[in-house]
């Protein structure tokens, strides 16, 4: 629990909370957001106070299974890292976001852009890692 986080604070307080509690299990709690994006949008939030999906892979794992088990049919899982991707709590969590045929929901790489794939397709961190795993027998 981290004293200055809404998140832990909203664990702490229970079902005193300004948001319905609508499912929760061991170790995370799910909840709508405050500005839903579709019908059914729900946030997984685990009670461990992680600061995003970079800082404990445990705790990542752990919560993506969650919220394997919370979702129900075509959705997006999403997550961020930090401010510079729209991170706005820093409170690992992981937004359920149901999708229907034409619900007009527009991701920011939906359009594709020929140009701009060229200039961003820089697979050099991926080689680090490759090299890394064989390194430690695992590839
Ligand atoms: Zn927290």
């Amino acid at each position: 629990m981290s004293d200055d986080c809404v998140f832990c604070e909203l664990i702490r307080r229970g079902d005193m909370t300004p948001n319905d509690w609508s499912e929760a299990g061991p170790g995370f709690r799910v909840f709508a957001p405050l500005n839903p994006v579709t019908k059914g949008h729900l946030l997984v939030v685990p009670t461990e106070h992680v600061t995003d999906a970079l800082d404990d892979p445990r705790v990542t794992a752990f919560t993506m299974g969650a919220a394997a088990t919370v979702a129900k049919g075509p959705c997006n899982f999403i997550t961020s890292v930090g401010a510079e991707a729209t991170q706005t709590v820093r409170h690992l969590h992981i937004h359920i976001v149901p999708r229907r045929q034409h619900d007009g929901l527009q991701l920011p790489w939906s359009e594709w852009d020929a140009e701009r794939a060229e200039l961003v397709q820089d697979y050099s961190i991926l080689e680090g890692l490759l090299d890394s795993l064989a390194d430690k027998g695992e590839r």
